[in-house]
């Protein structure tokens, strides 16, 4: 009797205990953005009020990624109600002006790296120092306006601390998951992990639930996760994007020349705000699921800092692939395990500005001539907080992918190092569609920038999966 006893207690005690173990699954946090920037018609200001107010009433908090313009606009119009409301969720930029020409894509695709990058500075800069002045806080995070992105922004938020990319975007993605890249949290290309209700009905409520359900579902059984959810205040009160009719294919209208979008009927924009309220309260319905700003998404994933890797294991893993590798510490970009082999401390830094292929034709170097070319690619580094397109071996040069690889796969005592050939297999998480990846209605008709996607994936050697913490 007393023995069965024992065997029920534990067969209660397991069965608890799986119970416990199912109820805290992992966590799924919910990244819910609206991109703030309809400059022209005064309805959508009431349209961010009403949404800023809704979600607090849900106890939800979003980010509002505010146009620098925008900003300046509430400013005028005295919509002081529209920025404490919004100042209570959680501020970022969505550029200067948006749609007005030239847009980022447009300006910064003839541009090199390091003059891209102050050029972003010099036009989108004075827009996040409005949006601090106004709202009274540094913008948590950053994403261009349409599908107009480049690298250069990077090093650029970076000095303008901004520490999250936030948006959706082909350009760059891993896994449909956030990484890094640049320096910054990326919250980027999420896949079937960028979800939302559509407000045109296209799909049933039950539906858009549905997809929530079972993306929430796959992100518990992996161990968590983040999914992106994002609209624009301005969608709830106008049929017609307020740019797509003053901006399109690369048109420029004075100001006294903008028209106003049409308007959706009072009803019709009650009916929207509903469709995202009754969505917001599924979703935080679902177990495990929290709200998250993009500040408070930074926050789970850390910061890009690289975990101790043994060197063995770092050297094995680059001598044959130039691409992040995921331990069980942590992860490391290709850069990390570069400045690493180089005993280097860990920074963050750029990928190299160009792309220069190699003129050393040795099939080895002297071990005092490669230990030269060491040292000067460490001074580069630390100089410019960037990697070299190329390192000197005397009058030759190994292109950064080639001196990795010749890096990595050489041995403490030889006399001669073996020349190794890069595989910069980081390169594959980039779009190769100049034309698709910037298809946007305000860029000139055809827009194609493959020099961006180009500088976007010298920039691949930033690029690491993010891990929650
Ligand atoms: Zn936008």
């Amino acid at each position: 009797m007393q023995q069965w006893t024992i065997i029920i207690r534990v067969i209660l005690f397991m069965l608890l205990f799986a119970a416990a173990t199912l109820r805290a699954g992992a966590p799924v946090y919910v990244v819910l953005w609206f991109d703030t920037e309809d400059y022209i018609e005064p309805a959508s200001d009431d349209a961010a009020l009403r949404i800023a107010h809704d979600l607090a009433g849900l106890g939800v908090r979003a980010t509002f990624k505010v146009v620098g313009e925008k900003a300046r606009v509430l400013e005028q119009r005295g919509r002081w109600d529209v920025v404490r409301a919004l100042a209570l969720h959680e501020i970022g930029f969505h550029s200067n002006f948006h749609s007005m020409q030239p847009t980022p894509s447009l300006y910064l695709r003839d541009l090199g790296f390091v003059e891209g990058a102050a050029e972003f500075e010099r036009r989108e800069g004075p827009g996040a120092v409005d949006l601090q002045r106004i709202f009274g806080v540094r913008p948590a995070c950053y994403g261009q306006p349409g599908s107009s992105w480049a690298p250069q922004a990077n090093p650029a938020l970076r000095r303008m601390g901004i520490p999250v990319y936030l948006d959706e975007g082909s350009h760059v993605g891993l896994d449909s998951q956030p990484f890094w890249y640049g320096g910054l949290l990326h919250i980027y290309n999420m896949g079937r992990f960028q979800l939302r209700a559509p407000l045109d009905r296209s799909e049933t409520a039950a539906k858009s639930n549905e997809h929530f359900d079972q993306a929430a579902a796959e992100l518990r059984s992996r161990g968590g996760g983040v999914i992106s959810i994002y609209y624009h205040p301005n969608e709830f009160v106008t049929t017609e994007f307020w740019d797509g009719v003053n901006f399109s294919k690369g048109a420029n209208p004075e100001r006294a020349d903008w028209r106003r979008p049409h308007r959706r009927t009072e009803a019709d924009a009650e009916r929207c705000y509903g469709v995202l309220r009754d969505y917001v309260a599924h979703a935080k319905s679902v177990p495990d699921v929290r709200f998250v700003t993009a500040r408070e998404a930074l926050e789970l994933y850390g910061s890009p800092a690289p975990p101790a890797v043994e060197r063995a294991r770092v050297a094995a893993h680059m001598a044959a692939r130039q691409t992040f590798l995921v331990t069980e510490t942590g992860a490391l970009s290709a850069a990390d395990m570069l400045l690493s082999l180089l005993r280097m401390p860990p920074e963050v830094v750029d990928g190299p500005a160009t792309r220069i292929a190699s003129t050393y034709e040795g099939a080895s170097i002297p071990r005092a001539a490669f230990e030269h070319a060491k040292a000067d690619a460490v001074s580069f580094i630390r100089g410019n907080q960037r990697l070299p397109a190329a390192v000197w071996i005397g009058s030759g040069k190994l292109s950064i992918g080639d001196f990795a690889a010749t890096l990595a796969g050489a041995g403490d005592g030889d006399a001669e190092v073996l020349v190794r050939r890069a595989n910069l297999e980081f390169e594959k998480y980039f779009s190769n569609e100049p034309r698709k990846a910037f298809d946007w209605p305000i860029h000139p008709e055809g827009f194609s920038a493959p020099e961006l996607l180009e500088l976007g994936k010298l920039q691949g050697w930033t690029l690491k999966p993010a891990r929650l913490r």
